[in-house]
C-alpha cells in the first residue's frame, strides 16, 4: 500500500497568498489508485503541470471551503481534468463551494459542477468513498462557517486534515484515531485570533490523537515573520510525536527515507 503527500503549496491566509510569499497551490494526496487535489488555491494549476509530467492524473478535488486560498483553481484544474484530458473528475466541497452560503459566493460554477462525473458535498459527519480513499467530514469554526475538516484514510493510514479553524475541543473527536495529523495554523505562539489556529494549540490536538507525526501547513503571515525553529520547539517540548514544518514542494514521507505506509 502506497500513500504520498505532495505540498505543491504551503502558504495561507490573504496576504500570504496576495504577495506569493509561499505558494498556496494545495496538498495532492497519491495513492495506489489515484491522485487528489486538496484545496487548490492560486497557483494550483500551474504547479500541478509543472510538479507532474501527466497531470492529468489527478482525478479527484477536495475543496475544504470557499476562501480563495483553497478554492480559486478548482475550475481550471476541473477544466484540465476533463476538457483537456478528457478523464472524469469527481469533486467533494462544502456548501458555500458548490452553492454560496450567507455572503460568501460559490467558488465553483455550475457550469464546472456540470463538467465533473461526480460532485459530492462535505458536510457535518457526512462519509464518502473515493476509489481507495475513505473521507470523513465534520464542520470547523471558521469565517466560511461551512468549513470542512476531514480524514482521508486508506488501507493502512489515516490522515486528519484540521483545516482552518477557531481551535475547539469539541473538533478533536473526528482525529482520535489518525496516524498523521496535517494542522492549517496561520498564527504563531501567543498570537492567536478567532477563527484560526495558532502553535499554541497544536499540543492540544496532538494530546487527543493517536497520531505520532504532526505536519504544519497554511502558514500565516504573522507565522512567518517569527523565528519558525522556535515555533518548531515550542511544539516539541510539549508533544511526543514527530513535528515536521512543511516547506513548498515537500514530500510526505520524504525522498530521501525508504520508509512508506506499509
Ligand atoms: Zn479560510
Amino acid at each position: 500500500m502506497f500513500m504520498k503527500l505532495k505540498f505543491l503549496g504551503t502558504g495561507g491566509g490573504r496576504y500570504v497568498t496576495g504577495e506569493q510569499r509561499r505558494k498556496t497551490a494545495g496538498i495532492i494526496i497519491e495513492t495506489e489508485k489515484t491522485r487528489v487535489h486538496i484545496d487548490p488555491g492560486p497557483g494550483a494549476l500551474v504547479y500541478a503541470n509543472k510538479e507532474y509530467s501527466s497531470p492529468e492524473k489527478i482525478e479527484g478535488l477536495i475543496v475544504s471551503h470557499a476562501h480563495p486560498d483553497h478554492s480559486s483553481d478548482a475550475e481550471p484544474i476541473i477544466e484540465m481534468i476533463t476538457e483537456a484530458y478528457s478523464n472524469q473528475a469527481t469533486l467533494f466541497a462544502n456548501e458555500t463551494a458548490l452553492n454560496g452560503y450567507g455572503e460568501i459566493e460559490k467558488s465553483v460554477s455550475s457550469y464546472h459542477k456540470g463538467l465533473c462525473s461526480q460532485v459530492e458535498r462535505l458536510e457535518e459527519g457526512s462519509k464518502h468513498e473515493y476509489k481507495d480513499i475513505k473521507i470523513n467530514s465534520q464542520e470547523m469554526f471558521h469565517g466560511d462557517p461551512r468549513n470542512q475538516g476531514f480524514t482521508l484514510e486508506t488501507d493502512k493510514k489515516k490522515i486528519g486534515f484540521w483545516t482552518d479553524t477557531q481551535y475547539s475541543e469539541e473538533l478533536l473527536g473526528l482525529y482520535t484515531d489518525c496516524d498523521i495529523m496535517v494542522i492549517y495554523c496561520t498564527r504563531p505562539e501567543g498570537k492567536s485570533i478567532k477563527g484560526h489556529t495558532s502553535i499554541d494549540e497544536v499540543p492540544d490536538i496532538m494530546e487527543s490523537t493517536e497520531a505520532s507525526t504532526c505536519i504544519i501547513t497554511h502558514f500565516g503571515y504573522a507565522l512567518l515573520d517569527s523565528d519558525l525553529d522556535e515555533q518548531k520547539e515550542y511544539i516539541e517540548e510539549e508533544i511526543d510525536g514527530k513535528v515536521i514544518f512543511a516547506y513548498d514542494g515537500m514530500e510526505f514521507p520524504g525522498e530521501s527515507s525508504l520508509e512508506r505506509f506499509s
